[in-house]
Parts: structure tokens; C-alpha cells; sequence
């Protein structure tokens, strides 16, 4: 049986374009990319069980209780959480899978799966996040204060992921994330059958029979 998939947390501030490298990653590597469930409404475009499985509130809140997720958490009003029988069948299967959470749900993943890695995606700087955010320039400054605001509260998070990703430029930020998952495989508590596999044969070889 293969060694079992890299699980990874994406998470980072709106407007760091979390999603474009997302959509990179699953078009040019084998990568599983998990579908949330939430209770937000669908957006103009969005398919349910290829962007996010839509519920009610009552569904949604029976999954809780039947634990068939792995984490989950309220966002401005509407439940988001991640299915846990596909993750985990991709997981067992050899295949690195992705998920693109926010940061409470990244904490709850760290909880019950300790070695998930947790890349936290950023802009350069906090100059460069505010004019992205201000971007289209449709917003209130009261709206544009809120974003900010939250922005800082997802800051405190930072120091809680493994590594800060810095989308200054698309490829590279791209590049950054697959290498850093890459490596996790490379990991000696992550090549236990290789180790294994080799350890037998030289034993085999040790007595003689070569
Ligand atoms: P949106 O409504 O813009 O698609 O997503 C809002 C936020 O919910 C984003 O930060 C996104 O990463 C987060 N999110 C999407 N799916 C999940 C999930 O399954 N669990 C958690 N905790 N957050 C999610």
C-alpha cells in the first residue's frame, strides 16, 4: 500500500488570492482538492458539489451531529465545514489533499490530524493587502474599516501555520506551495515503508542470500 497523502491546510487573508493559486495547483499537479459544505447561497456561476455542497442550516447542523465533519466553523453568518469520508479515503489512498479553510477551521484540522501542514497565504506587506482589498473601489470606508479590522484578527493567526506564502508574484507563490508540500513526503515519519522496505532487503542480504 502507498504511504499515505500529505494533508494541507491553505488558509490566509481575503484578497491574497488564495483561490487562483488553488485553481493552479489542482490543474497542473494531482492534487485532491476537498468540496466544503456550507450554508451560505450559492454565488452567479457556482455548482453545488464542485464548488460547495449547499445545505439548510437543519442539514448542515445534522452532519455536525453525525460527525461527518472534520471541522467546522461560522463566517460571517453562514456555517463552512469539511467533509471528512472524502479526505480521508483520498488520504488513505496516497493522495495529497488540499484544503482551503479559514483560520479557526485550520486550528481545529491541527487538532486531530497533527501532521497537516498549514500554509498561511499572504500579500507582501499590509500596504499592498489594504489596496486589495480597497481594490474595486465599490466599498464604504466603514466597509473597507471592517475588512481591515478582520484582516487583523486573521493576522493573529499567522504565528500558528507552518509556513508564511508570500503571493507577490503567481508562479512563484504557486511553486512555493507545491515544493513545500514536496518536502512533507520526504519526511522521515513519512517514509515508513521505504525505510522498512530497504531495512528487510539488507537484512535479506546481510545473511547472505543476494
Ligand atoms: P466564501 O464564502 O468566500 O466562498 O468563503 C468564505 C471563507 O470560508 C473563506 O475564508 C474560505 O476559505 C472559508 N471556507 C471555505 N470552506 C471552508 C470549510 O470547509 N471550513 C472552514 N472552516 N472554512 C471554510
Amino acid at each position: 500500500m502507498a504511504n499515505k497523502g500529505i494533508l494541507t491546510v491553505i488558509s490566509g487573508f481575503s484578497g491574497a488570492g488564495k483561490g487562483t493559486i488553488m485553481k493552479e495547483l489542482v490543474a497542473r499537479f494531482p492534487y485532491f482538492l476537498s468540496v466544503s459544505a456550507t450554508t451560505r447561497k450559492p454565488r452567479k456561476g457556482e455548482i453545488d458539489g464542485s464548488d460547495y455542497f449547499f445545505h439548510t442550516r437543519d442539514s448542515f447542523e445534522a452532519m455536525i451531529q453525525k460527525e461527518e465533519l472534520i471541522e467546522w466553523a461560522e463566517y460571517v453568518g453562514n456555517y463552512y465545514g469539511t467533509p471528512r469520508e472524502a479526505v480521508e479515503k483520498q488520504l488513505m489512498e496516497g493522495k495529497d489533499v488540499l484544503l482551503e479553510i479559514e483560520m479557526q477551521g485550520g486550528m481545529l484540522v491541527k487538532e486531530q490530524f497533527p501532521d497537516a501542514l498549514l500554509l498561511f497565504i499572504t500579500p507582501p506587506n499590509a500596504d499592498e493587502l489594504k489596496r486589495r482589498l480597497i481594490g474595486r473601489g465599490t466599498e464604504t470606508p466603514e466597509e473597507i474599516n471592517k475588512r481591515l479590522s478582520h484582516a487583523c484578527e486573521e493576522a493573529s493567526y499567522m504565528k500558528s501555520y507552518d509556513y508564511i506564502v508570500v503571493n507577490d508574484e503567481l508562479e512563484k507563490a504557486v511553486l512555493d506551495v507545491h515544493m513545500m508540500i514536496q518536502h512533507q513526503h520526504c519526511k522521515v515519519k513519512n517514509c515508513g515503508e521505504q525505510i522498512q522496505a530497504i531495512e528487510n532487503d539488507l537484512l535479506q542480504f546481510a545473511k547472505g542470500d543476494y
